[in-house]
């Protein structure tokens, strides 16, 4: 991808420049400006999935085998290998992470392909018990056209566990990556038709969320919307889908909630802490932004959490010992200031940061320090809504019973973590606290066998896992009549 040129955006197989507008992206660490692309239109939409829907019914694609499909996406897990330094680094130019998370990110987008190829080429179907003189199956079709819309915080690994999945089932799949950071979505369009994915199945939309998006989840064509983002913008969604009984699924916020025991390792519990909420610079669906400390540990614990929290390396993305980039946006930037003014307002205390870092590294970039709030009750608006940078807010608690009901008062319900050495408690915690993924002794861990998603506003539906493949499956039951006789009723005499 030559960043110089103006990019064409992929619709149904032809790479040519979009009918909207020139607009330019930029690099959150810098503010100068990477590359420039023209949004899609809504004409490039129509032509995007009707493209798609003439290739999912011409291309051949649907009907190979099951282990045929899987050999082209384990070609697509390969090159995404063989070009992981070169992805790593357009997607931190996107939007402003840490070269080593990029690599990670990188990682996890080839080992998703490999997995869902793996799925695909495994997937059984069923000889389901009969209850008559007939045979039953239980087998899976392809919907046709899927939307893949993803937000701008993880861009290849987030498009790679909608993409790979849903062209294993043998859909066709139109992407609409966040209008900020396309190039990543771009970049994986190039690898799968390199790959022997046919033309025209794959689609990428760069464009504005209002427009583009809105026009796919509303096109009758389009028979699932799979969506990673904001839960206002998820239940927008949610509700055209309603009407046209389309299913979808939703990848959403949360408010994630940490919990430290007094019997924690500390050691273990303060970077896993410190981890949870500050990589990614909290720009993370799951970052766990509540944080519950036994009392009886909390002085100490704070006093090493701030320690941790002010040594951490906020600079250069490019720089492989940066732990924090910028935030993705000057606006971005601005709205976690706001909370962090609307928490003191409510009474809380700062322990540190909430401020921008100072000196040249950050002059023109949209840094923000690690920053952490304690004072408030579970109910301050710092409590209970998603910020999506790094604050987090500290709160003391005596009572496990209360403490459970804390941890689970709230809109969301994506993520929690708990540090004890007591596996007992943990067990009981575990299971009590309400949420999608539970992580004990450990915090943002992932593995693409293991299904994620949300309860509440935090999403609907499961992505990942063996079964993920079926989110983009039509389940279908087949009778084959066995009786020797005709059906008795139709056949009767008089
Ligand atoms: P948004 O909901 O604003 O955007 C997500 C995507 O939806 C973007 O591509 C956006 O386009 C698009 N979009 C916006 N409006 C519409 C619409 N009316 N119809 C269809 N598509 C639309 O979220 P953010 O970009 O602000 O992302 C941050 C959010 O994502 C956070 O709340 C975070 O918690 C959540 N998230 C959840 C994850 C999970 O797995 N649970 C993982 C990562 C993030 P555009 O922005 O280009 O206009």
């Amino acid at each position: 991808m030559n960043l110089d040129d103006i990019q064409p955006i992929c619709i149904a197989g032809q790479w040519r420049l979009g009918s909207g507008a020139l607009y330019a992206t930029t690099y959150p660490a810098t503010g100068e400006v990477v590359t420039q692309l023209h949004a899609a239109g809504l004409d490039d939409v129509e032509q995007a999935i009707q493209g798609a829907q003439h290739a999912f019914v011409h291309s051949g694609w649907a009907q190979r085998k099951p282990h045929e499909r899987a050999t082209v996406l384990y070609r697509v897990a390969q090159l995404i290998r063989e070009r992981s330094e070169e992805l790593a680094q357009l997607q931190r130019l996107d939007n402003g992470k840490p070269i080593k998370e990029t690599r990670n990110l990188v990682a996890s987008a080839a080992g998703t392909f490999q997995f869902f190829a793996a799925a695909c080429e495994t997937l059984e179907e069923a000889i389901t018990p009969s209850r008559g003189d007939f045979m039953t199956m239980s087998v899976y079709e392809p919907m046709g056209v899927v939307a893949a819309i993803t937000p701008w915080n993880s861009p290849i690994a987030s498009e790679a566990q909608k993409m790979a999945p849903a062209l294993a089932a043998g859909n066709a799949v139109v992407v609409k990556p966040a209008e900020i950071t396309p190039l990543a979505a771009l970049a994986l369009a190039r690898i799968c038709e390199e790959a022997g994915v046919p033309r025209g199945l794959i689609s990428v939309l760069p464009g504005k969320g209002s427009l583009i998006g809105d026009a796919l989840t509303r096109h009758p064509l389009v028979k699932r919307v799979s969506f990673t983002g904001g839960t206002s913008t998820g239940k927008h969604i949610a509700r055209i889908a309603a009407d046209k009984m389309m299913p979808v699924s939703m990848e959403l916020g949360g408010k994630s909630p940490t919990i430290v025991l007094e019997d924690a390792d500390l050691d273990h519990a303060i970077a896993g802490v410190l981890y949870g909420i500050f990589s990614s610079s909290g720009e993370s669906c799951i970052a766990g932004s509540r944080l519950f400390v036994a009392r009886a540990l909390y002085g100490t614990f704070m006093d090493r959490l701030v320690e941790g929290a002010r040594g951490i390396r906020v600079g250069d993305p490019a720089d492989e010992a940066t732990q924090m980039g910028p935030l993705i946006s000057a606006a971005h930037r601005e709205s976690v200031e706001r909370y962090v003014d609307i928490g003191l307002s409510e009474g809380g205390r700062l322990l540190c940061g909430g401020q921008r870092p100072q000196g040249a590294t950050f002059d023109k970039g949209h840094f923000y320090s690690p920053t952490i709030l304690e004072g408030l009750p579970n109910t301050a608006r710092l409590c209970q809504e998603e910020v999506f940078g790094p604050v987090l807010v500290a709160l003391p608690f005596d009572d496990e019973a209360d403490l459970i009901d804390q941890a689970n008062d709230s809109v969301y319900a994506l993520a929690a973590g708990i540090w004890t050495r007591d596996f007992q408690k943990a067990w009981k915690l575990g299971r009590a606290i309400q949420a999608g993924t539970v992580w004990i002794n450990t915090y943002k861990q992932f593995s693409i066998s293991t299904p994620f998603g949300g309860w509440r506003d935090s999403g609907l539906g499961r992505e990942k896992g063996r079964l993920g493949i079926l989110q983009y499956m039509e389940q279908k039951s087949l009778y084959w009549g066995l009786n020797e006789q005709p059906i008795a009723w139709a056949g009767a005499k008089q």
